[in-house]
């Protein structure tokens, strides 16, 4: 076999994110084959064979590639909508247009929403993905293909929905699968696009969307399909005080006990938001080390409130960040959550103390790669692990007069990304992509978002 063709990357300050939080203000990273091979303080080792390229790396930052934990693609092309609207009163309005979607939509929105966050540097994606309306073609492998065209490492969640108005939930009846449908399609997904190898760039998790619009039957026997072909759970929970009401309205208990009765707390289960949380709520989810997606621009947008991100953190829940869909977050850039997590959980009740610069870069490293069940790959830099990795400029006018690399691209402007790499292949140069058109998206996504308002206004 012909040795692994080697980059090296010099000159640049390191944030490793490791179990120490390792930082090099002058250091090199080698990357060999699709691994990270070496990486330290000053230049790289002399005698290097095989270097198909030296990056001199100068006035910038490189740090673990961003995870995204939580998103929903196809709402790439319902943005801006409902914009002043809670979160049941925003997905009340929103559901009616979302059953309409169909393949060429969800691709193009599937191409929108990777593209922004991976020239973002986001290096692995995830989607949440629950609407799939009768006969609207594979929408599964459209996801999954534009993720794979792009070169995003990418967890899909195949969502899905049963519990509509007729049985108290809260989508429209026509917008949802039927039990038995969903958890066969759902399999079949698994079946057919699951890698669970340790380099995998697509892996399938099970996630019904959340408990008012599924059934108990829906959860309890998603837990049990997941853990049979072991793959992870996905969820929303704990979004709002209006979830918390229907919770027990409808089963008599909170939403975390809600979730243990269903087989829904573990080391294999991460849930979007975990907003409304009691101390005996997050106790059982680090008790079980259920994971957490934090999604603060999403939670402000929607008025659901401030997650208890230090307390879960103190209590050892792994906590990543999320996106969410981007009809509640109109930028669908990871990198700006890093700072409005450390500036939002500010304003609750631990105030400065809250978190800090190191902590938010950490949530959306090394805790996204925790939360998809990747730490052993991904997160960190560290000799061994995949060669998933960000360098961003810290030389222009928006970050070169902050005294320090990471408190820079944390509280500074969003910081441009030089280059992106996943899987030791180089996916954006100069904030532009290298392996897709930006600009035929662009244009595909506005079609098919035009496209889109016009069936549902004619339903
Ligand atoms: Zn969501």
């Amino acid at each position: 076999m012909a040795a692994d063709r080697r980059i090296v990357i010099e000159n640049c300050a390191i944030a490793t994110v490791d179990g120490h939080d390792t930082e090099y203000a002058s250091g090199h990273v080698v990357i060999a084959g699709n691994r990270i091979e070496s990486l330290g303080a000053g230049p790289a080792p002399e005698g290097l064979r095989d270097v198909a390229r030296r990056i001199d790396a100068s006035g910038h930052l490189v740090t673990p590639g961003l995870v995204n934990t939580h998103h929903h693609f196809y709402q790439w092309i319902t943005r801006g909508l409902a914009t002043d609207h809670n979160l049941f009163d925003w997905l009340v309005a929103l559901y009616p247009t979302w059953a309409r979607i169909d393949e060429p939509m969800v691709r193009a929105a599937a191409q929108g929403s990777l593209a922004m966050m991976a020239r973002g540097g986001v290096t692995t994606a995830m989607d949440h993905h629950y609407v799939f309306p009768r006969g609207s073609g594979d929408l599964a492998g459209a996801i999954i293909g534009s993720a794979r065209d792009m070169g995003v490492r990418f967890t899909l969640a195949r969502g899905s929905m049963d519990r509509s108005e007729k049985d108290g939930g809260l989508p429209p009846d026509f917008a949802v699968e039927t039990l038995d449908g969903a958890l066969a399609a759902t399999e079949e997904t698994v079946r057919r696009h699951h890698d669970s190898s340790f380099d995998a760039m697509t892996q399938v998790a099970v996630a019904p969307c959340s408990p008012f619009s599924v059934s108990t039957e829906l959860l309890r026997d998603g837990a049990q399909l997941a853990r049979r072909l072991g793959v992870r759970l996905h969820t929303h929970g704990s979004e709002t005080v209006e979830e918390e009401k229907f919770c027990h309205e409808l089963f008599g208990m909170g939403p975390t006990d809600y979730f243990e009765s269903t087989g829904w707390l573990g080391e294999d289960v991460w849930m979007a938001h975990c907003v409304h949380m009691n101390d005996s709520d997050i106790a059982a989810f680090a008790r079980t080390r259920t994971g957490v997606a934090h999604c603060p621009s999403s939670n402000a947008r929607l008025a659901a409130g401030i997650a208890r991100v230090p307390d879960m953190l103190a209590a050892g829940v792994p906590v990543g960040l999320g996106v969410d869909g981007t009809a509640s977050n109109e930028s669908g850039e990871l990198h700006t959550e890093l700072r409005n997590a450390l500036l939002i959980n500010r304003l609750g009740g631990h105030k400065e103390a809250a978190l800090n610069a190191r902590q938010a870069l950490r949530l959306g490293t090394f805790g996204g790669a925790q939360v998809l069940g990747r730490a052993a790959e991904i997160g960190s830099l560290e000799p061994g692990k995949l060669a998933d990795l960000v360098l961003w400029r810290m030389d222009t006018l928006a970050h070169a007069s902050i005294a320090d690399p990471v408190t820079a691209l944390v509280f500074g402007a969003a910081a441009p990304v030089t280059a992106s790499f996943v899987n030791g292949r180089q996916i954006v140069e100069d904030g532009r992509l290298l392996t897709v058109d930006e600009d035929a998206i662009a244009r595909a996504t506005r079609d098919e978002a035009r496209r889109l308002a016009r069936i549902a206004a004619q339903a």
